[in-house]
């Protein structure tokens, strides 16, 4: 399952920077997840405290937020940020939207004691 990759990447790398810290529990990790991310949220956080077992993040509260997608109208030429799919452009409602970016997932924060 993609979502379970992801989440045991995420789970490295509180893990990481837990112990780059000297810190014994990881509390809070905090994820922004693209708007075209491949992963849906509540999976992928589901995923996290499952690949958290028997790590410093057992304990660990998760979190997500989509993050907008940049996209350029090849009809007018137009930058938007995009929230939500489907989309079209804000300025002549064009569907002829190329998305930039959107697809990546990054931890933000890590709350560790
Ligand atoms: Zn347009």
């Amino acid at each position: 399952m993609h979502e379970l990759t992801l989440a045991e990447s995420v789970v490295a790398i509180a893990e990481a920077a837990a112990r780059r810290a000297g810190a014994r529990r990881v509390t809070r990790v905090r994820l922004a997840l693209g708007l075209l991310a491949h992963a849906e949220t509540d999976t992928l956080l589901y995923c996290c405290q499952l690949a958290a077992r028997d790590t410093l993040a057992a304990d660990a509260e998760f979190q997500a937020e989509r993050r907008p997608a940049q996209a350029h109208c090849g009809d007018c030429g137009q930058r938007a940020e995009i929230a939500s799919l489907p989309a079209r452009c804000p300025r002549c409602g064009g569907e002829n939207l190329a998305l930039e970016g959107g697809d990546e997932m990054r931890v933000v924060d890590i709350g560790i004691r």
